[in-house]
């Protein structure tokens, strides 16, 4: 494709994942791409403010990682030679309903970076590409429309230096990736469009973080990370995982307004209250290097931008700000990079009709969107509507995640499908049925031992 066939310049608003993984795709289809971002950015690998997530443990799921293998080819080895912590992801310490799921090998690789070093891994492969300009410590103020606000034609944004004054930049293109927080359903109703309705799955979800050495890494086993999953019936989680330097970084999970202290005793204390006792015996003797901070997600919110009947040309929404998903299935990121693939297919007509677009992204959103709210609301307590599909998913799950305690082909399907390699189907063949249910009852009623 040529630099310039789908117009001048494209302007990204946000340059966090979703803004970053924009611009890549944008860059082989406009001449100069600008992206927009409140916060400094240049060198910065330490949490920033605009992404105050950055501070609690990511995953980037195993197509997410495809992706930007695909985008910016030599990506995970790059991580590698930087010293980022690397591991399978099957064989990573898995727990559901305090079982730990059979260690099995997928070839699916885990880079364990902290989030803001995968950020600045990411922007200084879109730095390299040439085309792609930062405007960092700017204001978005808003895209600009013209008259009858039929289109969008650019961005007013301002510089937060001292003394500065708003300016456009003109635009062929402008996305809206400016996480959970978009304006973009405020400007709609201002420009005299109706606002997308809105899917939300209250959780009132809390994470609680902090970074430990520790003494000895021997006490890991060389596992990457140890990860007790919340369910309902245990719904005390955490993610506790290697990072770059020698680091480690905790979070604590609490469902429906429970959540961690951020007091040394406290949050150590909390940690004798997970369903296993792994990650209270690794962290109860490492250092703390910085003081426990706390998160809180209120919701899962899915924009339904696909199912507006008008919507201005020359602008798109994508990332956080068409739809936030619960964090704790790890999922933001990759759907993110999914839907740059999308944006790269259309760009390939020029500049995509926004109706279609976001028809497209919805396919990509959909999958992800029942995993992680079929399993929320696999809690009593969280309101939303329980079709006969959800309840049959939640209870194939459970028994799903009792088989994989005893048969690793199991946890490879599963850990493929969590990481959005293969669809949920994958787990749905009458072989895999069979398998599960099999095993399932192995695994409850101990046959297990006498098989061995
Ligand atoms: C606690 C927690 C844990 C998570 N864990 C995971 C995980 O394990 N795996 C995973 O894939 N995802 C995870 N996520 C989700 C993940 O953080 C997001 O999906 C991901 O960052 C992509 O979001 P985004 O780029 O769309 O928006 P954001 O990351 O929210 O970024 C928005 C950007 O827009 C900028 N911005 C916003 N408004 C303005 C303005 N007016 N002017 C200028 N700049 C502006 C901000 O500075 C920021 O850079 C987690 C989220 C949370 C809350």
């Amino acid at each position: 494709m040529s630099a310039n066939s789908a117009g001048e310049r494209a302007v990204v608003l946000g340059a966090s994942m979703a803004g970053l993984l924009a611009a890549r795709v944008l860059a082989d289809s406009f001449a100069e791409v600008v992206v927009v971002d409140r916060d400094e950015l240049s060198g910065v690998t330490t949490a920033r403010r605009g992404v105050p997530q950055g501070r609690h443990v990511h995953g980037l799921l195993a197509r997410g990682q495809q992706i930007l293998d695909e985008l910016f080819p030599g990506f995970t080895q790059r991580c590698v030679d930087d010293g980022i912590p690397t591991g399978d992801l099957g064989t990573l310490r898995w727990f559901f309903n305090g079982r730990r799921l059979a260690p099995a090998p997928t070839g699916l690789i885990c880079v364990s970076a902290a989030r803001p070093l995968l950020e600045s891994h990411v922007r200084t492969a879109v730095e390299a590409l040439g085309t792609v300009r930062f405007l960092e410590g700017h204001d978005i103020i808003g895209p600009v429309v013209s008259a009858g606000g039929t289109r969008v034609t650019g961005a007013r944004v301002q510089s937060r230096a001292a003394g500065s004054s708003a300016v456009e930049l003109a635009a062929d293109l402008v996305v809206d990736a400016t996480g959970r927080g978009s304006r973009t359903p405020v400007w709609l109703g201002e420009w005299g469009y109706a606002r997308p309705a809105e899917d939300r799955i209250k959780i009132d979800l809390s994470y609680t973080t902090r970074t430990f050495r520790l003494p000895d890494e021997s006490i890991l086993n060389g596992d990457l990370s140890i990860n007790p999953v919340a369910s309902p019936e245990f719904p005390r989680g955490a993610f506790f995982s290697r990072i770059e330097n020698g680091l480690c970084k905790l979070s604590l999970t609490g469902m429906l307004g429970d959540s961690a202290p951020t007091d040394s005793d406290g949050f150590l204390e909390w940690t004798k209250t997970l369903p296993v006792p792994d990650v209270y015996e690794v962290v109860r003797d490492a250092e703390p290097q910085d003081d426990a901070t706390t998160f809180h997600y209120p919701a899962s919110v899915r924009r339904r931008y696909e199912r507006l009947k008008r919507f201005p040309a020359g602008f798109l929404v994508l990332g956080d700000a068409a739809c936030s998903f619960n964090p704790v299935y790890g999922q933001g990121m990759t759907v993110a990079a999914l839907e740059s693939l999308v944006l790269r297919d259309h760009l390939r007509e020029g500049v995509p009709d926004p109706l279609r677009f976001f028809k497209d992204i919805a396919g990509v959103i959909d999958a992800p969107w029942e995993i992680s709210t079929g399993g929320d609301l696999g809690f009593p307590e969280v309101d939303g509507k329980r079709g006969a599909k959800v309840k049959m998913a939640n209870a194939y799950m459970a028994k799903m995640q009792a088989a994989a305690t005893v048969d690793g082909r199991i946890t490879r399907t599963f850990m493929r499908v969590a990481g959005l390699v293969d669809p949920p189907q994958a787990l749905m063949s009458p072989r895999m049925i069979a398998r599960v249910l099999r095993n399932a009852r192995i695994a409850d009623t101990g046959e297990v031992r006498k098989a061995a």
